[in-house]
């Protein structure tokens, strides 16, 4: 194929370290991460009409509908700084869009590779609730595990870091029903397809990222 692009879907429970993962892998590969969520979250920020559509679901933790999700990356993926493919942090998020994704995605060559970061429930739980997140580039820390050097400013940017509303307790159960429901099954399309790889995601930011890398380039 003489335009093989690569898309990386990489996969997780909320929480797993997915947008510490692809923000690190955009460095080093110069693929762009495509954050759905974080796309979402800057329409909300300046209240587009696609913002004021996403957040009564995003509220609820629940999926935007997949038309709408659809479009917005089917957009993304035609600027120009994805000539050579993306990272995928958050989509596809059920089989419907994985199948989409993979319409979208064929004439270049398909999925890459999924790479499936496991992390234990617990975990899931202190990392989501130790998160926060700069209002203005969208970094993230935890107040433990990843902390920024002055607390509660970024150190990207110097923007403030907040919590987002979806990372307190009531929404983040929610999300994680609906991760078991609707995204986890993403799990055994991809093992089906032999694009599946287990990464630890237990270990450090920087171990998860060498496994990962491995996994991308090599
Ligand atoms: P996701 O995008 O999968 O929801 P994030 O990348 O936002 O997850 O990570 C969730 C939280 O866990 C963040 O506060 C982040 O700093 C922290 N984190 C990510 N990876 C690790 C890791 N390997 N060890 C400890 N904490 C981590
Ligand atoms: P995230 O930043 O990935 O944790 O996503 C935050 C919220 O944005 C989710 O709880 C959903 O409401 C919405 N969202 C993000 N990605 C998708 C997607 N692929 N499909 C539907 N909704 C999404
Ligand atoms: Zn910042």
């Amino acid at each position: 194929m003489s335009d093989r692009r690569i898309y990386v879907v990489l996969l997780g429970v909320p929480g797993a370290g997915k947008g510490t993962q692809a923000k690190l892998l955009e460095q080093s590969t110069g693929l762009p991460q495509i954050s759905t969520g974080d796309i979402f979250r800057y329409n909300l920020k300046n209240q587009t009409e696609l913002g004021k559509l996403a957040k009564s679901y995003m509220d609820r933790g629940d999926l935007v509908p997949d038309e709408v999700t659809i479009r917005m990356v089917q957009d993304r993926l035609q600027q120009p700084d994805c000539v050579r493919g993306a990272i995928m942090d958050g989509f596809p998020r059920n089989l419907v869009q994985a199948t989409a994704f993979d319409t979208m995605t064929a004439p270049y060559g398909g999925v890459r590779v999924a790479p499936l970061i496991q992390v234990e429930d617990d975990e899931t739980i202190r990392r989501i609730t130790g998160r926060r997140s700069c209002r203005t580039c969208g970094a993230v820390y935890h107040v433990i595990y990843n902390p920024p050097k002055v607390e509660g400013i970024c150190d990207v940017d110097g923007g403030e870091l907040y919590q987002r509303d979806d990372d307190k307790e009531d929404t983040v159960r929610n999300r994680l029903f609906v991760y078991y429901k609707q995204t986890a099954p993403l799990i055994g399309y991809y093992y089906a397809k032999g694009l599946l790889r287990e990464v630890d995601g237990a270990m450090s930011i920087e171990a998860v990222q060498q496994a990962l890398l491995a996994i991308v380039v090599g």
